[in-house]
């Protein structure tokens, strides 16, 4: 039996031409897509389609778009072995890391591509891209598919969603995973690393707000709600008390994620620490994420964070600030507000961080 691969077109410079007379680059109709890679023919499993009703490039993605997405792989489930997700490179990683949460003890592949130069461009990057998804999104043993996670597949690298950034606005290689290696490399063979795959498994807490996590450790969980009252604040020398308290009073906000520099370290002032301290009185809940690529927060080694570490703020460790977010997103949809939320978020979920 072939392998049947949904493959979903959400936008993006992969699908894109350009307007003849803007010449701006402008999403075209998905079935035109297939008749540009007439290849896809020769693979090795049967490909379906389906698309955005209205494709968009992912600067336009929001919380609304990440349900449809999640929808239809959710809806289509237990039709396909995998699934491939066609989508703007710029906001893959957010989409990527969300998809992760939202599906819990996934049982097969959701791999995200997309590409640097649309495919009807002669040095196109769309077509390898596009491909090895589809046969990375194929391969099977033992019964079962190799790969169970979210993935990005670009520029032969497979990588875990939530460990990566987007890096390079211009080279082919777009993406990085700077604290977790490449699932697997696309050489002459395609090198499946299987020691790094995510080997599935429960929340190993409980984070439900009505049902019971006892189930059987075979089903897959669709969690689609996400909570937008999230703020990113990245710290920088200057940031004035004006705009840090402006932030964190930011009427029904809910979380922070806090961008500090280095191994987790902020300004020491009584300010900067009481604006905080404040939110958190509130049930804010702050996240300490580093700036850094790469390298893991550890607060309490300088000075400059045991103000940080004694006002019991959660450790980032080595999330990427793409991760963190859909992490605190899909937390606070989901967690009960009396839950620990310090001991679910420093807990990896989905790989997403090394504890
Ligand atoms: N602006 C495009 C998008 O993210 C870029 C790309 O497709 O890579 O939708």
């Amino acid at each position: 039996m072939k392998p049947r691969i949904l493959l979903i077109y959400t936008g993006g410079t992969i699908g894109m031409i350009k307007d003849p007379e803007t010449g701006a680059l402008r999403s075209f109709d998905f079935t035109q897509l297939l008749f540009h890679i007439p290849e896809l023919k020769q693979l090795d499993c049967q490909i379906e389609t389906t698309s955005f009703k209205e494709p968009i490039d992912s600067s336009d993605m929001d919380l609304s778009h990440w349900k449809v997405l999640g929808d239809i792989i959710n809806a289509n489930y237990d039709d396909y072995h995998g699934f491939v997700v066609l989508h703007g490179s710029d906001t893959m990683s957010h989409t990527g890391s969300a998809l992760s949460f939202m599906f819990e003890n996934l049982t097969k592949p959701v791999i995200l591509t997309g590409s640097q130069l649309p495919i009807g461009d002669l040095r196109t990057d769309a077509k390898e891209n596009l491909i090895t998804s589809i046969q990375l999104a194929s391969e099977w043993d033992d019964n079962e598919p190799i790969i169970k996670e979210v993935c990005i597949y670009f520029e032969y690298q497979l990588y875990r969603a939530n460990r990566t950034a987007k890096m390079n606005a211009e080279h082919f290689e777009a993406f990085s995973s700077p604290n977790y290696p490449p699932l697997a490399i696309s050489g002459v063979h395609l090198n499946i690393d299987r020691q790094l795959l995510w080997k599935g498994g429960f929340d190993r807490v409980s984070i439900a707000k009505k049902e019971s996590l006892e189930l059987s450790p075979r089903i897959m969980i669709y969690r689609p709600e996400m909570d937008s009252k999230v703020v990113v604040l990245k710290l920088f020398p200057g940031i004035t008390e004006e705009v840090v308290k402006a932030i964190c009073q930011i009427e029904g906000l809910r979380g922070i994620i806090l961008e500090t520099y280095g191994s987790g370290n902020a300004p020491t002032s009584s300010w900067f620490i009481g604006a905080l301290k404040d939110a958190l009185l509130r049930n804010v809940r702050i996240i300490n994420v580093t700036q850094c690529r790469g390298g893991s927060v550890d607060m309490g080694k300088y000075e400059t964070s045991v103000a940080l570490k004694k006002l019991g703020m959660v450790s980032g460790y080595d999330i990427t600030t793409e991760a963190a977010l859909a992490k605190m997103m899909y937390l606070l949809a989901y967690m009960p507000e009396t839950g620990d939320f310090k001991k679910y978020f420093e807990t990896s979920l989905r790989g997403e961080i090394s504890v």
